[in-house]
């Protein structure tokens, strides 16, 4: 058979490709072989797998199919008795058989995603003392700075396309959980797999860990990480220096770097810092924008109107308002307006009111968003005052879209769109119901959370489109490792924004529908992937060359499939392209 080499899994085990099936070569044997998650495939190893592995024998002898493997996985995960309970069932999987815990994942990503992550993940990582198994990902300490490069020579895989950081301090809204907050990255990483279909192997979770300020973890007995308030300032800057510098000495200025729930205070400078110098992206920021923007784009068929006939007005002006408001900027200066006459249609309340010129707490970030105008310290005045087409709620302020606010903006459009975007679901600015009931169905409604169908008393029924990142960050993901791109452009993510608006349906927008269904997700993915690597392209950003005729087939070529490898055991030497053999011969 011909084989081709796809990867080196270590000095010891290599797969390689003929046609469509992928074979495993390995000198691991025993317990190695059932104890390994990327190697382990359980009660499915076949007989004479068993006997040539040396693991006949430490197994039960039955043999059962991935899809009976399956069955019996839902079958004990029903009898689970919270989220919590099934978050940890499933992260056990994968420390497991890593095959059967993303064909879990892959049979009804509808389903699973609210446990592995929003807004199961949250509770997770308040819980991870308690729930901590087995350690996944690498945790990098302040004290580590000067050694970075030596732990990233600890992690097993040498081929790592995608890394998923955080420093724990800004945990969805929940605030500073220190070392806790790796389970956002151990979670994101598993939907760049279960939605991008980027193989697990070519992704690395990582906690910086510099502290916490959280008092309560400081004296839980079974906090797992440093136990002194977070260090700030030179030292800090020194240790993200290092890392980034570090990952990409080693892993290739190509090797995407995701920045994940960061405070607002490190977030924008340490994107602004990085994105021209590595393959970096602020998923908070960037990943945000995207699928708000996407939302809005889609929600410009109902209205049959452009981008920059519309002024929109913000609640919040933190990470997601500043990524959101950058890039429909951008979509409006693609339609033709100038830059400033774009940022003129765009509006803020925060904290302290109307965002406006000469007011105080005025940052670098908000600067562009401050109008002359008078000052306005209530969100209601502002919409009378404004008259905006769109309101967008990212402040977390529960019930901030007051009945009285749905009114006005139903009174003076005859679409009014209406984003509750905060997050978990008992921050968001209004219901669904809310939305569709006071606007007597004409309100186009997304939301951070998901809502149930809403059925009007005439007997519409609405579906609420939910802005989950996920519709983004796996199929950029995929598209920037596929084609080795340098660097990750808001070009990248607007044009993310138009492909996924693109697949939502005249039917789905009947339906109030403002994205594709989630269970469509892979497919949707690929899809961004390819519009992704074009861009690239466009912008001379990608490394892979010649640069390939087809894109898609490129995509295809290069996603995960859950399918069980075949071991091949019994044709040692190993095939004459395998890297071990090379490696011999130099
Ligand atoms: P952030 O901390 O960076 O920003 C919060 C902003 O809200 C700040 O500008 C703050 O001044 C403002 N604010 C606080 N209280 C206010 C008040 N009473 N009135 C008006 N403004 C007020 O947080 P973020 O990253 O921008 O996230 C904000 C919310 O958006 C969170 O709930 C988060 O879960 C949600 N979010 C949703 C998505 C999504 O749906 N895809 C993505 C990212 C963030």
């Amino acid at each position: 058979m011909a084989h081709g080499l796809v990867r080196k899994e270590s000095v010891e085990t290599e797969m390689h490709k003929s046609e469509d099936k992928t074979f495993v070569y390995t000198k691991k044997r025993g317990y190695d072989v059932t104890r390994y998650p990327h190697l382990n495939k359980g009660l499915a190893f076949s007989l004479q797998e068993r006997l040539q592995l040396g693991i006949h024998g430490l197994l039960p002898p039955c043999f059962f199919s991935q899809e009976v493997q399956l069955l019996q996985v839902l079958k004990n995960y029903e009898i689970k008795k919270d989220d919590l309970d099934r978050y940890v069932f499933l992260m056990g999987i994968q420390d497991r058989n890593e095959k059967l815990f993303y064909r879990v994942l892959t049979s009804d990503i509808d389903r699973f995603m609210p446990i592995i992550y929003t807004p199961t993940v949250g509770l997770a990582c308040q819980q991870y003392g308690l729930t901590f198994r087995r350690p996944r990902g690498l945790f990098i300490t302040i004290h580590d700075r000067g050694h970075i490069s030596t732990l990233l020579q600890s992690w097993p895989e040498k081929d790592i396309r995608a890394v998923c950081v955080t420093d724990g301090e800004r945990i969805l809204g929940l605030g500073d959980l220190g070392c806790y907050g790796m389970g956002i990255p151990v979670g994101k990483l598993a939907l760049y797999t279960a939605c991008g279909g980027v193989p697990p192997q070519q992704c690395l979770p990582v906690m910086l860990d510099v502290g916490t300020d959280n008092e309560g973890l400081l004296k839980d007995p079974l906090y797992i990480g440093l136990r002194h308030k977070r260090v700030r300032g030179q030292a800090y800057d020194d240790l993200l220096d290092e890392f980034t510098k570090a990952v990409s000495e080693r892993y290739g200025m190509d090797c995407l770097i995701q920045f994940e729930d960061f405070a607002n205070v490190n977030a924008f400078r340490l994107l602004s810092k990085y994105r021209n110098k590595y393959c970096t992206f602020n998923d908070d920021i960037q990943g945000t924008a995207a699928v708000a923007v996407a939302g809005l784009l889609a929600a410009l068929r109902i209205t049959k109107s452009k981008m920059c006939d519309h002024t929109i007005l913000f609640q919040g002006a933190g990470e997601a308002a500043m990524g959101i408001a950058d890039l429909i900027a951008m979509a409006m200066q693609k339609e033709g307006l100038a830059k400033e006459a774009c940022l003129k249609k765009i509006w803020m309340v925060d904290s302290k009111g109307l965002i406006v010129k000469g007011r105080d707490h005025l940052t670098h970030e908000k600067e562009p968003f401050a109008h002359e105008h008078p000052q306005m310290n209530k969100l209601e005045e502002a919409v009378l005052d404004l008259k905006p087409t769109a309101i967008i709620g990212v402040a977390a302020v529960p019930g901030a879209f007051s009945e009285q606010i749905i009114r006005h903006m139903a009174s003076f459009n005859k679409h009014p769109i209406i984003f509750a975007l905060s997050n978990p679901t008992s921050k968001a600015e209004c219901t669904a119901e809310q939305c569709y009931t006071l606007t007597e169905g004409r309100g186009i409604f997304a939301s951070g959370s998901p809502f149930d169908p809403v059925t009007l008393p005439d007997g519409r029924t609405f579906h609420p489109g939910q802005g989950n990142n996920a519709y983004i960050f796996p199929g950029v993901g995929l598209g920037v490792t596929a084609c080795h791109a340098r660097h990750v452009t808001d070009e990248i993510f607007l044009t993310a924004a138009e492909a996924l608006a693109h697949l939502v349906t005249e039917k789905d927008l009947a339906e109030g529908r403002l994205y594709p269904p989630l269970n469509t997700i892979r497919e949707v993915s690929i899809t961004l992937a390819v519009k992704v690597i074009e861009c690239a392209y466009n912008q001379k950003l990608a490394t892979l060359l010649p640069e390939p005729a087809d894109k898609e087939a490129l995509v295809r070529s290069l996603t995960y499939s859950t399918d069980y490898d075949e071991f091949v055991v019994d044709s040692y030497p190993w095939p004459e392209n395998s890297m071990s053999v090379q490696s011999c011969k130099l």
